[in-house]
């Protein structure tokens, strides 16, 4: 069926309210904002509050407050994450059927105890794109009862992903669209290379659900036909295919773009007070001067 409707493009911009928003953020809202007015798509608000320990309502209350005061205007109502879970648990379980979870019980510690090792006599430890260490592969084989019984007798574990039934389950090699580009301007189709993170997390006891999982999901339950959002962003949507394959839904368009330098030039944070929307208002800025700040950084917003 081929109705206008159909056709409507949908934006979204997806903050987790775990910090001040600062004009990286302001960046991707109005990127989505005016993209979405342009071609009169909608624009979504979605809160990404999944992780308890680090999410909390005084910074939703400030979100809405700053992207309100930078004249945007979304749907209503705001998809909060938190009021999902029960959505997400059933997609977790189907991978867990589909025979592609394991549960890891090896900590942080662990694991950082054995990447010292493995460098400590010569070797060379993968590491994710972000930096970060792969989860070790042995438990992929872990015998079921024995986990089922460890789980039973209260060991902390988190379900993984194991990466390479779960690329054989996907099949061919998987690409995205990306109207943006990447950290080494990748652009155009662009290969998704998943394996680069190893076994992800997509569930732990104190965070039910991951990012990964989460945002993969409701892109597709909000109909989100393109995800505007950061560079820092960008190797992560290899592992968005791949979920997106396994669990038979559709590929939004991409467009990462690049990332706001701060003052001393380095990546913005959420706990640099300085640059943070909140901060410009207070001194009497104007959301005319945020457009201008970005567009004379080399941001293009129209
Ligand atoms: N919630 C993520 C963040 O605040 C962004 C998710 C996305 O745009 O895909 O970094």
């Amino acid at each position: 069926m081929d109705t206008a409707l159909s056709k409507t493009r949908v934006f979204r911009f997806a903050p987790s309210p775990n910090g001040l928003l600062h004009l990286g953020h302001a960046l991707s809202a109005i990127l989505n904002h005016d993209l979405a007015a342009a071609c009169g798509g909608r624009f979504l608000l979605r809160i990404e509050d999944i992780d308890p320990a680090r999410s909390r309502p005084e910074f939703e209350a400030a979100i809405l407050r700053d992207l309100a005061w930078l004249g945007l205007d979304w749907e209503k109502p705001v998809r909060r994450q938190s009021d999902h879970l029960a959505f997400y648990r059933q997609a977790l379980d189907r991978l867990k059927a589909l025979g592609l979870l394991y549960p890891g019980f090896l900590s942080r510690t662990d694991v950082r105890m054995r990447v010292a090792a493995c460098e400590a006599a010569g070797g060379t430890w993968p590491r994710d794109p972000d930096g970060a260490p792969l989860y070790p592969t042995e438990e992929r084989g872990l015998d079921p009862e024995l986990a089922a019984a460890r789980i039973a007798k209260g060991d902390q574990h988190a379900w993984r992903l194991d990466m390479d039934k779960a690329r054989a389950l996907a099949g061919a090699p998987l690409f995205w669209v990306e109207a943006g580009a990447g950290p080494a301007g990748e652009t155009g189709t662009v290969l998704a290379r998943p394996e680069l993170w190893g076994d992800i997390m997509l569930s732990r006891p104190d965070a039910p659900v991951s990012y990964h999982l989460a945002v993969v999901l409701d892109d597709a339950a909000q109909g989100v036909s393109d995800v505007v959002r950061g560079q820092d962003l960008f190797h992560a949507t290899a592992v968005h295919r791949l979920l997106q394959t396994l669990f038979g839904l559709p590929a939004p368009r991409y467009r990462h773009h690049g990332l706001v330098p701060g003052p001393d030039g380095r990546k913005l944070s959420k706990s640099n007070r300085d640059t943070g929307i909140a901060a410009y208002r207070e001194k009497g800025g104007s959301p005319a001067e945020i457009r201008a700040l970005l567009a004379g950084d080399g941001f293009v917003l129209d």
